[in-house]
């Protein structure tokens, strides 16, 4: 497989139609997830912890051209609440700065 960085819409059906756990190992989310990670730097975003940070999809509606939006940096405990507590996830409403709705 040749590794692009251009997402290509034939590519980006693939993704959306491959499993969560295998979409996580492609090169195109280790990039959004690193450039992700460097937007934020490197904070949970909840509690602004710098430790076990994992970037938390907020929708799997647009895997492999996810929006700043749909993405979510957290730390491992912060992780847990929002899978455990999917209202308190959905209470938390966080935009970049500069962005007004
Ligand atoms: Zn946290
Ligand atoms: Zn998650």
């Amino acid at each position: 497989m040749k590794q692009q960085y251009l997402t290509t819409e034939a590519r980006r059906a693939e993704l959306r139609a491959m499993a969560y756990a295998d979409y996580l190992k492609t090169p195109e989310w280790i990039r959004r997830r690193f450039a992700h990670l460097q937007a934020v730097e490197y904070r949970c975003q909840v509690c602004n912890s710098p430790d076990d940070l994992t970037v938390h999809h907020r929708t799997y509606e647009r895997l492999g051209c996810e929006k700043f939006t749909d993405l979510l940096v957290l730390c491992w405990p912060c992780h847990k609440l929002f899978h455990e507590r999917r209202k308190l996830a959905q209470s938390v409403n966080i935009q970049p700065q500069g962005m007004v709705k």
